[in-house]
């Protein structure tokens, strides 16, 4: 059923984190298309998550624009958002670029315009014809080999910091192809010009003011979806609600569960693993200062085991706390939350905190690491013809990459794709 033949397309969203608003606010002006997003939370923002019970709102989920967040910074900028830059960052408490020099090989500057030219040389074959056996096959090959095969050795330990301690794979498993998206010109120019900031009124507040105006229903978990030549209708909290079409914004599997899925979806479904992510809020009595961002390489280096800390970074003081704040990060592997809390009490005081005491850890579905034999096996171009099939679109991490600014971008070229269709 399209806006020509019914006046006007009923569109549901499913999931009200960064994917499902920011598409809500992108499609909010199109006459004819009535938008509703149903996030099952009663907060929104999804992995966006401030905690505002301290001196200034500290992040447990997303922290930092780059120069890549366009869209979210000249939005912040019209919602009325201010951004703080990050303070200094290091790597084992030197400065970062020590621990990518003592890589072998040519010198740095030599070792990023190659990796920058193959990267370059990549993604071109792959836009030029997507269905390029040997390219697919590079692009699925895991990072480290594919640096290996250029003798990159400095670029690898520049991904221990950039990638793995983002939460972003670890370098034997996570693919060429996510590693080359996530690291762009952007992104460097970003480090090396300190072009990363932190919302003031943090982000759950950017969100909440994202969804002033458009109609967004929280509390409101969304446990089937059916799909027919009518219509679509979804089961919200109960009741049956009828609309023209859907978007999943909530991560892939999760609405796998609740849809009567199609071949398209059955295989995707099959073609990805959430590596996940922990991170937590910590008082630690006496630890690191005159800077603000660790982070420790040990933890990111292939074979390391899972839940070791990847990196912490200094927030604000609470002596009735205990101490000093930190948000620290964590790979949870098999761990539970209780687990990781152990470990990573221990992992603070072997790198000098004193009386390190959790107040909060969480574990987050996190980066969808696509599997070689499904990239391979043409999972970008599925992916991009499964958009408007059954009357359902797809946004959100694993259909571009686990960062707002992907995300954004992403759902800016996938907007006038849905109008497109509805005014059809
Ligand atoms: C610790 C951490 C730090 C990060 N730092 C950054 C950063 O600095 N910069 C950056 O750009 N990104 C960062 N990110 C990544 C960013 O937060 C995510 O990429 C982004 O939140 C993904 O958005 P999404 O909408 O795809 O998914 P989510 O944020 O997971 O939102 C999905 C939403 O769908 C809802 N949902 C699921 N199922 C249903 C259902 N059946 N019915 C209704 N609702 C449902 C969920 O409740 C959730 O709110 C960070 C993430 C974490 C965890």
């Amino acid at each position: 059923m399209t806006i020509t033949e019914r006046q006007s397309y009923r569109l549901a969203i499913v999931g009200g984190g960064p994917a499902g608003l920011s598409l809500a606010r992108m499609l909010a002006d199109t006459d004819g298309l009535e938008v509703t997003v149903f996030e099952r939370e009663s907060m929104l923002g999804g992995k966006s998550y401030s905690l505002y019970d301290y001196a200034r709102p500290i992040e447990l989920g997303t922290s930092y624009t780059a120069m890549g967040h366009r869209i979210a910074k000249k939005w912040m900028k019209e919602l009325g958002i201010t951004l703080r830059q990050n303070g200094e960052s290091r790597y084992d408490g030197k400065p970062f670029i020590d621990y990518v020099k003592d890589g072998s090989g040519k010198s740095f500057a030599l070792q990023m315009l190659h990796f920058m030219w193959s990267r370059r040389r990549l993604l071109r074959k792959l836009s030029k014809n997507p269905d390029d056996d040997a390219a697919l096959a590079e692009a699925a090959l895991p990072v480290e080999a594919w640096l290996k095969a250029r003798g990159l050795r400095k670029i690898e330990r520049f991904m221990h910091r950039i990638l793995t301690t983002m939460g972003y794979g670890v370098l034997d498993e996570v693919s060429t192809i996510q590693a080359l998206r996530w690291i762009d010109v952007d992104l460097l120019l970003s480090g090396q010009f300190n072009q990363i900031h932190a919302p003031e009124q943090g982000w759950t507040e950017f969100w909440k003011r994202v969804a002033d105006g458009l109609t967004v229903e929280t509390d409101a978990a969304v446990s089937a979806i059916k799909r027919d030549e009518t219509g679509v209708t979804l089961t919200v909290n109960d009741e049956a609600r009828a609309f023209d079409g859907v978007v999943c914004a909530a991560p892939f599997d999760q609405f796998f569960d609740v849809v009567e899925p199609n071949e398209a979806e059955a295989w995707l479904n099959d073609s990805f693993d959430w590596t996940g992510y922990a991170s937590a809020l910590v008082a630690v009595e006496k630890w690191f200062e005159g800077f603000q961002i660790d982070g420790y390489s040990e933890a990111a280096r292939p074979g390391s085991p899972k839940g070791k800390m990847l990196g912490a970074r200094y927030e604000a003081d609470a002596p009735e706390l205990g101490g000093r704040l930190f948000i620290t990060g964590q790979i949870p592997g098999d761990y539970s939350e209780a687990e990781l809390q152990e470990i990573l009490e221990d992992e603070i005081k072997d790198r000098g905190g004193e009386n390190p005491n959790v107040i909060m850890l969480r574990k987050w579905i996190y980066f969808a690491q696509w599997r070689p034999e499904a990239i391979r096996g043409g999972l970008l171009t599925r992916m991009d013809r499964m958009q408007g099939q059954d009357s359902t679109w797809y946004t959100g991490a694993l259909f571009s990459f686990e960062s707002i600014s992907h995300i954004m971008d992403f759902n800016a070229r996938l907007a006038p794709r849905i109008i497109e269709a509805v005014k059809r």
